[in-house]
């Protein structure tokens, strides 16, 4: 499976679409607000630069697209209203792989953008160079930089496993670590190129708090996921060897890890890093009660499949066709939904915030 190739959130505005079932990664930005605020705020004042140069990377498609690169232009037109001075023009960028729903995103764009904001599309990946040198003020990334180049070699022994597990073998573990490594540290290598000196980058994770790598608060979402389809090969609707052979090219960091992958690189300075947790149903952070989408509903067990289903199923339907879907995410909803009844479900975040040196 190239990643690069099948890689996407499911695109449209439909029930199963990604821009229908991402309040997690929304109500993930919001709590992120105060460090993003901190960055754009240092490096608009202590440089007044009259074009700001924003990329986002790994922006998807749907209501949190243009969430962070709006609030960056508000924040920095405030700064410029309070000291009287003339606001900068603002080129944006909005990265993701190409197989990603740019047109959803294109046609959502602010008709009126007052003559000074530049939107623009990338398609390509963030493992690889995406900008010119020196060309970017701040890199901004939520929720994405999990995702590995590719699926880790050397994951055979991985069997009815999907991820890392507490079932997996040390040498699954290592293989998986050793690809963040690979791909987090070239990432690194390639923006510090890309960015002005004193720029920032702004980096949010899918993570874990623990060191072990297989660790239930990263690992326990997709151990669900394989439990469902361990159940489908057992009723014979999908083939054994199908599941033994899929794994998922994600890899969820400690704060240390991130950290130490950027002392290694050594371009970057370490202005924050920070962990917070969500829960994994939306119902149960603060939406409750408030602007919930239609489609959202009190059963937690079928929003955090629908969440999942609209991150993981080009992954899955790639790997083992389209038939197996419905029927797997309706098994997954029931186990979540047992799961989260009986115990207290919760993504981690880990925010870093980071200074080009100079
Ligand atoms: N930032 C958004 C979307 C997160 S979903 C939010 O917070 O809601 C993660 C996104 O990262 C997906 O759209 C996926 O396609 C993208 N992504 C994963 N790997 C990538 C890569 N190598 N290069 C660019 N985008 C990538």
């Amino acid at each position: 499976m190239e990643v690069v190739q099948v890689l996407h959130m499911n695109g449209g505005v439909g029930e199963t679409s990604y821009a229908n079932n991402s309040l997690v990664q929304k109500k993930v930005i919001t709590m992120t607000k105060p460090i993003r605020e901190e960055a754009i705020t240092k490096l608009y004042t202590t440089s007044f630069p009259a074009k700001l140069v924003i990329a986002d990377l790994g922006c998807s498609s749907g209501p949190n697209t243009l969430l962070v690169v709006s609030e960056f232009i508000k924040i920095v037109s405030n700064i410029c209203k309070k000291l009287g001075n003339q606001s900068p023009e603002f080129q944006v960028f909005l990265n993701d792989l190409p197989g990603n729903d740019f047109n959803t995103i294109f046609r959502s764009l602010p008709r009126d953008q007052g003559g000074h904001c530049f939107f623009s599309g990338l398609p390509g990946s963030f493992y690889g160079r995406l900008f010119p040198s020196k060309s970017v003020n701040i890199f901004h990334s939520s929720y994405s930089l999990q995702w590995l180049s590719q699926v880790p070699e050397g994951l055979e022994s991985n069997k009815g496993n999907i991820y890392m597990a507490s079932t997996s073998p040390p040498c699954v573990l290592k293989a998986y670590y050793q690809q963040f490594q690979t791909d987090f540290s070239f990432f690194l290598k390639c923006r510090s190129e890309e960015l002005v000196a004193g720029g920032r980058m702004v980096l949010t994770f899918l993570g874990r708090r623990s060191d072990d790598p297989s660790s239930k608060e990263c690992c326990y979402i997709w151990e669900l996921l394989a439990m469902a389809l361990n159940e489908m090969a057992s009723e014979g609707t999908i083939e054994e060897e199908k599941v033994d052979s899929f794994n998922i090219p994600q890899y969820t960091p400690s704060p240390s890890e991130i950290k130490c992958e950027v002392m290694k690189e050594g371009s970057f300075g370490i202005d924050r890093i920070e962990v917070t947790d969500v829960n994994w149903d939306v119902y149960n952070n603060e939406f409750k009660g408030g602007n919930v989408s239609q489609l959202q509903s009190e059963d937690g067990g079928y929003n955090v499949a629908q969440c999942m289903r609209a991150v993981a199923e080009p992954l899955l339907v790639s790997h083992f066709g389209e038939a197996i879907i419905d029927e797997a995410f309706n098994k997954y909803r029931r186990i979540v939904a047992d799961r989260m009844a009986k115990e207290k479900t919760e993504f981690i975040n880990v925010t870093i915030s980071l200074v080009r040196n100079g």
